[in-house]
């Protein structure tokens, strides 16, 4: 987009803002203009690193912890990540409150007691020149709540999942820790279905989804090869808090434990073999440390 194109979308956003009496909306229209000339398309591989909120206070006891082994209040972050090759688009991870039950003003709000969230995915993704139309794929690391409140808004891109994952999902059993109505509409999308494999995504090996099965039955991780920070598996839920791996503790609420210890052997082996750095999703100095959206890793 050129400068001048720029400026009129900026015009026509303030106009529209202005009408709704939004003003604070201005920077925002600036910010997207800018982003929309940044980010549309990008030669090279690069990984965004975008804001889904926070979740507060747990007991440490859920993660196989005891206090005295965390000594902090166990809090934490939920990212979503937007991964932008030349072929296409992928969102890892959509969130824990749907952006239609986010205000306007910023104010944060709360569901089901410690799911919180202030920011909207849908306008992060507009500041970076894309809407949820424009995403190729949705790769979600699991089903559970804390990462698919925004699974609709991505119907029309092509969904990577586990078979034992979708099955899950889409389970008349009761499950727990599950948002059905988040993903409902994922239901008719195009889908990639994989059985316990990993997945190639743009077919250069650059983006991989790889299976991670133990904390949900097809819960999965995401591997990135970006030319300048190195390689990099971000590992959704395999571990929640760094002491599960120093101290080899599992969630209590882990579908299966057994399968976890064996999934995080494999993970270790392949982080070796690999040099990849690990990113615990969840972890607070981990994300603290990130560069974040408009920001990149490339
Ligand atoms: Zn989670």
């Amino acid at each position: 987009m050129d400068y001048k194109k720029a400026v009129l979308r900026v015009i026509r956003c303030a106009s529209r803002a202005l009408r709704i009496l939004a003003l604070g909306a201005f920077g925002a229209c600036v910010a997207a203009a800018a982003g929309a000339t940044a980010a549309t398309p990008s030669k090279q591989l690069r990984l965004y690193v975008l804001d889904c909120g926070t979740i507060s206070a747990m007991d440490p006891a859920l993660f196989g912890l005891k206090p005295n082994e965390v000594n902090r209040e166990v809090n934490f972050v939920t990212p979503c990540y937007l991964i932008v090759h030349p072929k296409g688009t992928l969102i890892w991870d959509v969130g824990q409150v749907p952006d239609q039950d986010i205000p306007d003003d910023g104010t944060e709000v709360v569901q089901q007691g410690i799911l919180k969230a202030k920011r909207r995915l849908g306008p992060q993704l507009a500041a970076l020149g894309f809407e949820p139309k424009d995403i190729t794929y949705l790769a979600m690391s699991h089903y559970h709540a804390d990462h698919t409140a925004n699974a609709n808004l991505f119907a029309g891109s092509t969904w990577i999942v586990q078979q034992a994952e979708y099955d899950v999902m889409f389970s008349d059993a009761q499950v727990g820790i599950r948002m059905p109505d988040t993903y409902k509409a994922l239901k008719t999308a195009r889908r990639i279905t994989l059985n316990n494999a990993d997945h190639d995504v743009f077919g250069d090996g650059s983006v991989i989804i790889k299976t991670a099965p133990g904390h949900t039955p097809g819960h999965q991780m995401l591997f990135l090869k970006l030319k300048k920070f190195g390689p990099l598996l971000l590992a959704g839920d395999l571990y929640h808090l760094p002491e599960e791996r120093t101290l080899d503790r599992v969630p209590t609420f882990d579908f299966d434990g057994a399968m976890t210890r064996a999934t995080r052997k494999k993970v270790d082996q392949f982080l070796k073999q690999s040099g990849a750095t690990l990113w615990i999703q969840h972890d607070p100095p981990t994300y603290a440390k990130l560069k974040k959206a408009p920001q990149y890793y490339d």
